[in-house]
Order: C-alpha cells, then structure tokens, then sequence
C-alpha cells in the first residue's frame, strides 16, 4: 500500500492543529506537531527544552537541526508507517529538504496543502486563543469560549494561554512565517504536491476542504 504525508502549511493561528487532529481521527494517520513536541520538552525542562524556550518565547524559529532530530525520532515509530501529518514541520526550506532525503525511494507519497487566511484574523485568533494543557482541545475566548469558563470542558483542567500568544510575540511569529516559512509554497508548488484551502470559514467548513483534498490525493494515488 502506498503510503502518505500530508503536510499542513499555513500561519500561525491558521487552525492546523485543530485540523490535523480531526484528519487524524478520520484518516488514522497520526498528527505530529513540532510546536506540541517542543512544548513539552520545555515543560520537562529537558537541555531540548531550555534551549528551544530561547527562540519560542521570542516568537523565533528553534534551529533546523534540533527540530529535524525531533522529526527523524518521531517519525521512525511504528504508527507512522503508513503515512502521518504533519503540522508546523517543515517551516524552511531546509527542513522540507531534510525531509525529502529523509524518505528519498521510500515511496511516500507528500501532499502539502496551505491554510489560507489574513494576517488581522491570525492576531485576532491568536491572542484570544486559550488551550488545555492536559489534553490539548482549544479554545478562544469570543469565538468558542469553553462552557466551564476558565476550564477545560473535556477534563476540568485549567486552561492556559501560551506564552507566545501575546501581541509583541504575535507579530513576531507572522514576521518569521512571512520570511521564512512562506517560501514553502513555491517550494511545494514546484514539486507538484501542493493544494491551498481557505481557512477564514468556520471550523467545520474548513475541515470539508481540507478532507476533500486529502480525499483527491488518496483516490488519485489508487486508481
Ligand atoms: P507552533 O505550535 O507550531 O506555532 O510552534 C510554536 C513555536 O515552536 C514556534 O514559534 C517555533 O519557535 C517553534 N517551532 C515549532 N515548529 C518548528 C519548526 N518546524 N522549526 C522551528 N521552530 C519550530
């Protein structure tokens, strides 16, 4: 069977780990954030974590080589065998190359697919964005507050707001995405694997395209 990765390229607020998780859950590929990994190496407190904390609480990129050994480590499990999606990985051209090496005559297949939407709408998402530490369901505070206020409705735990979620960082991090992870898309386009869905609508509206597209590659690579 040939096997699939889906690559989830989009700004910061985009929705992609919202996303990824229910094409998770429908597909069986897992979901695979960097920034979810990076996270708890910074909770761990672990020499990953201090040094990644540097760059994240500035809004800036953790260097190329630590987060592709993340990847490489990650992706070698079982459950990825056959395929997974990704989200937040790759964020240069370098790691896109990483990756590419990394699964060169392994048959896999690559779908990159871009989440459209407006800077204004990131920083509005972003800087209302709440999520739960416990079991990662996200909210925001005007657009999809929890019904347990400050708590999460899944498991009662306290919802918190990233450090990286504030104005200054905000800005921040959509710079770095403009500059440096933007270029992906030509990148992706260049390579053929490559479709854009827009990501204003609500979250299910943007699920169907995401699923449709995903649908089409895997219909296409089977017939
Ligand atoms: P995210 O949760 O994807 O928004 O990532 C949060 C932060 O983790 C980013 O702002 C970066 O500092 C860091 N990070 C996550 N993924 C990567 C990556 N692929 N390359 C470099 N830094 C990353």
């Amino acid at each position: 069977m040939s096997r699939l990765a889906v690559i989830l390229l989009g700004p910061p607020g985009a929705g992609k780990g919202t996303q990824g998780r229910q094409l998770s859950s429908e597909f069986g590929y897992p979901s695979i954030s960097t920034g979810d990994i990076l996270r708890e190496a910074v909770r761990n407190q672990t020499d990953l974590g201090k040094e990644a904390r540097q760059h994240m609480d500035k809004g800036g990129l953790v260097p190329d080589g630590l987060v592709d050994a993340i990847v490489r480590d990650r992706l070698t499990r079982a459950d990825c065998r056959r395929g997974f999606i990704l989200d937040g990985y790759p964020r240069t051209v370098n790691q896109a190359e990483f990756l590419r090496r990394e699964y060169a005559g392994e048959g896999m297949q690559f779908l990159a697919i871009g989440v459209q939407v407006r800077d204004e709408v990131l920083v509005k998402r972003l800087t209302g964005r709440r999520s739960c530490p416990q079991c990662g369901r996200i909210y925001h505070v005007d657009t999809s507050p929890s019904r347990k206020g400050d708590c999460c409705e899944e498991c009662d735990s306290a919802l918190i707001q990233r450090k990286d979620d504030t104005v200054e960082v905000v800005r921040e991090r959509l710079q770095v995405y403009h500059q440096s992870t933007r270029p992906l898309i030509q990148y992706y386009r260049d390579s053929g694997a490559y479709a854009e869905i827009p990501g204003e609508g609500s979250v299910e509206d943007i699920y169907r395209s995401l699923r449709s597209v995903v649908q089409e590659q895997i219909a296409g690579r089977s017939s």
